[in-house]
């Protein structure tokens, strides 16, 4: 991954620092490298005499990056304040990410317009950058429509998908892919993972760090179990539903979130294998005899879309149990086999 990141950076600096685009959006899977890169872009261009494509580590500017308080760099990134008043530590988890707000972005409008401090660069990291609200992305977008010379906006996201069309248009992208499956299985071994969570890996978008994380944060056994309700679903939507309210309640780690992405992976692999013969993340489970066969593939793609609407509510549904049994009779609805 290493010598990959690095042919990353040289490319992209292959033109000299002055030639370096001044909207970057980095997109790719957690845990591939996308915050180390942004780090490394932000100290190299505001370390007072960088060596190669390196900062010194040594200057005025370099310490105060270490200290965090450079007065050109304003780092962006979702806040989740708010959800931490209300609910404590616990709850914040299970709600995922906060958002990016208008006012944060609004504050960076006298950072960006006003001269630089050091006379120098100034570098606007901005992560998880679909966790902007339309205001937000709206108030940025004018930002870059005319970006200020000697500003550099560094951008990532990790769920693309839910980015606005028109910020990733006005940025140059930088995909960050994971890495081949033999050398993800390899980091898993390395950090001492058992050769049964490596199952885990296709689920994960093949990104060894982020099953790393999900070990971690104790959700490989929830998922498992979740995988169970999935192969052998009962019937009705409301005991389907009561299974997964339970699960969710003895699982902590295990968010609304979490469930709908995998409900939407199982939909996902069910089409695939309708329409390709073939599955992308359970590759490692196996299938339930008759769960290919008879399903149509249009039903199955067209409720994997639904659950995207799902996925818009799940951080705060109104009532769980109901957002459930909702989610449940969708699924079932697709896994109906259509009369031959
Ligand atoms: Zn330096």
């Amino acid at each position: 991954m290493i010598t990959k990141f690095e042919k990353q950076f040289g490319e992209l600096l292959g033109g000299g620092l002055d030639r370096l685009p001044h909207a970057m959006l980095l997109i790719g899977a957690e845990g591939l490298g996308k915050a180390v890169f942004v780090e490394n872009l932000a100290h190299l261009l505001l370390c007072e005499s960088p060596i190669g494509y390196a900062a010194c580590g040594k200057c005025q500017a370099c310490h105060w990056l270490a200290g965090s308080n450079h007065p050109d760099f304003r780092h962006i990134r979702p806040d989740a304040d708010e959800e931490d008043e209300e609910g404590g530590r616990e709850k914040t988890r299970k709600r995922g990410p906060g958002i990016i707000r208008i006012d944060q972005i609004r504050e960076l409008e006298s950072f960006v317009f006003v001269g630089s401090h050091r006379m120098g660069r100034r570098v606007v990291p901005l992560t998880e950058a679909e966790a902007m609200n339309g205001a937000a992305a709206n108030s940025l977008l004018k930002i870059l429509e005319e970006p200020p010379a000697s500003v550099y906006f560094i951008l990532t996201s990790s769920r693309q998908r839910f980015l606005l069309p028109t910020i990733r248009s006005r940025c140059r992208i930088l995909p960050f892919a994971a890495p081949e499956t033999a050398a993800a299985k390899e980091v898993l071994a390395h950090a001492g993972l058992a050769q049964t969570d490596e199952r885990f890996l296709h689920l994960a978008g093949g990104v060894p760090l982020r099953v790393l994380k999900w070990k971690e944060s104790g959700l490989l056994r929830p998922l498992q179990v979740l995988i169970e309700t999935l192969s052998a679903p009962s019937s009705d939507p409301i005991s389907l539903a009561t299974r997964w309210d339970a699960l969710l309640k003895s699982e902590p780690a295990l968010s609304l979130e979490h469930l709908v992405e995998e409900v939407q992976r199982w939909l996902f692999d069910l089409a695939q294998e309708r329409m390709a013969g073939r599955i992308r993340y359970h590759v490692a489970w196996p299938r339930p005899k008759a769960a290919g066969d008879g399903l149509d593939p249009i039903t199955l793609v067209s409720a994997w879309q639904e659950l995207m609407q799902f996925r818009g509510s799940a951080r705060h549904p109104l009532n769980q149990l109901l957002f459930l049994e909702d989610m449940a009779a969708h699924l079932l609805r697709a896994l109906r086999p259509v009369p031959a």
